[in-house]
């Protein structure tokens, strides 16, 4: 009986997979605000290196992963990939339960398989600062961990209500030698007008957004960093599957089903894709891929797909991707991470193409899983990965009823250390069960930009 099954350093992946080779037809592509034609790479220099932007459009089938961030990765790479033989128990399902866990890398979720590959290449083409916006304050820690370890700089812009409600990712992203600025901020134009607006605002994700491009685009030395929803995102988070696909062959199996919760679907990306490639190739049938999402923020379930902004605003591309709308605002469920109106164009593609399915769930029967899995498993999921957990314990116990002995992998995507807040309010009694009301998400579907 073996709990856990690890892979040698030797044999952290040396390519990425790019499941854009796969697909049976190209993605819509990325439209300019303004003129609604595609955009060029040049619209996107002045906040990306060359290097991303190729592999935001890349259709070659794998990626070389350069040494330098090999290197950095295997700080905690391979992760290990669990066996939940105690939560199995628990539930008496025949079904085996497989989980990879992302919480070991140092600030604790997937982020940083993403956030090193791209500081990585802003300090090959010479930028010394990155500028980026974190809603909760995961996405910021783990770009702060890895700019420091390339020697740059890392300007965070922290949504208000955050900087003030969590200040230990804050104080993390510090630590990592990052400055974190709480937004609207006086350091950009956009920061300012908000401000003058609306006085006293707890900001917001979309305006963190705005100030972190403007403050990337007005200094020579300083890019953007995005850590989900693009493709370049989800290239590097596949080393998540790759491993995970070595390790299910070592326990001389395959999965039946491949779960992951879905924000901006990076670490969802992550895992499925390798496994995606797989049926996509021909080389497997039957086999099945959820998505889960929060009841509160309905993007897979209940959006439409269709092209729309990546913020409030209105100024970063179009993109073709499930969404509520733009000016969606989401309520303040503790799942931050999985707060966002759109979602990755390739996670859209494929739940569109029906390769995927989503699903959503109420926050308490997700914290029931989370709790049954830390009173099982010992670790104490974050809210987000929670999600997952949720489906995966439905699966089971539909097994239990059939008496399949399914294969289950999921992604355990990070630890909750610092959500204990939300476990809180689960025990008090103070998580709402929220779900988006259909009429709303029609009227800001409404207001989706006009197509030509
Ligand atoms: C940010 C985050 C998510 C959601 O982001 P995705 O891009 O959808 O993966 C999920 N889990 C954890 C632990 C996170 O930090």
């Amino acid at each position: 009986m073996q709990t856990k099954i690890l892979l040698d350093e030797s044999e952290i992946p040396s390519q990425w997979y790019n499941i854009q080779a796969d697909l049976p037809s190209p993605l819509d592509p990325p439209l300019h605000p303004g003129t609604r034609q595609p955009v060029t790479p040049d619209d996107l220099r002045p906040i990306f290196p060359m290097e991303l932007i190729r592999q935001e459009v890349s259709t070659q089938r794998t990626i070389d992963i350069p040494g330098e961030v090999r290197d950095i990765l295997s700080l905690w790479r391979p992760s290990p990939l669990y066996r939940a033989y105690r939560l199995e128990r628990h539930l008496k399902t025949p079904a085996k339960i497989y989980y990879k866990w992302e919480g070991v890398s140092p600030p604790g979720s997937h982020k940083p398989n993403t956030a090193v590959a791209q500081a990585f290449y802003n300090q090959k083409e010479g930028i010394e600062r990155i500028a980026t916006e974190t809603g909760a304050g995961q996405w910021g820690s783990a770009l702060a961990f890895a700019t420091q370890l390339f020697d740059m700089d890392c300007t965070v812009y922290m949504v208000r209500a955050s900087y003030d409600q969590k200040p230990y990712r804050k104080i993390m992203m510090q630590v990592y030698n990052a400055e974190c600025i709480p937004s609207p901020s006086d350091r950009t134009e956009a920061g300012k007008k908000v401000q003058r607006e609306h006085p006293g605002t707890p900001g917001s994700l979309g305006i963190a957004i705005s100030e972190a491009v403007e403050d990337a685009a007005t200094h020579d030395n300083t890019n953007y960093s995005l850590g989900s929803v693009l493709n370049h995102v989800c290239l590097h988070q596949t080393v998540i599957g790759l491993e995970a696909k070595e390790q299910l062959a070592r326990a001389d199996t395959y999965p039946d089903v491949v779960i992951g919760c879905v924000g901006g679907g990076s670490n969802f990306a992550g895992l499925s894709f390798p496994f995606i490639g797989d049926t996509l190739k021909g080389k497997t049938t039957g086999t099945e891929i959820i998505a889960v999402e929060p009841a509160a923020c309905p993007t897979l379930t209940k959006g439409l797909y269709a092209y729309d902004f990546g913020d409030v605003a209105g100024l970063t591309p179009l993109l073709k991707m499930f969404t509520l709308g733009h000016d969606f605002i989401p309520p303040a469920i503790h799942a931050g991470g999985l707060r966002y109106h759109g979602v990755a164009p390739l996670v859209a593609r494929l739940v569109h193409d029906g390769m995927i399915s989503p699903r959503s769930y109420y926050q308490n029967e997700v914290f029931d899983a989370a709790v049954a899995f830390a009173r099982t498993e010992g670790i104490i999921v974050a809210p987000e990965a929670a999600h997952a957990v949720k489906a995966v314990i439905d699966v089971a116990l539909d097994c239990r009823k059939t008496g399949e002995e399914k294969t289950i992998v999921f992604n355990n995507s990070g630890h909750g250390h610092f959500d204990l807040s939300s476990y809180e309010s689960y025990f008090t009694g103070g998580l709402i069960d929220y779900e988006y009301p259909a009429e709303l998400i029609r009227e800001s579907l409404a207001n989706l930009p006009k197509m030509g």
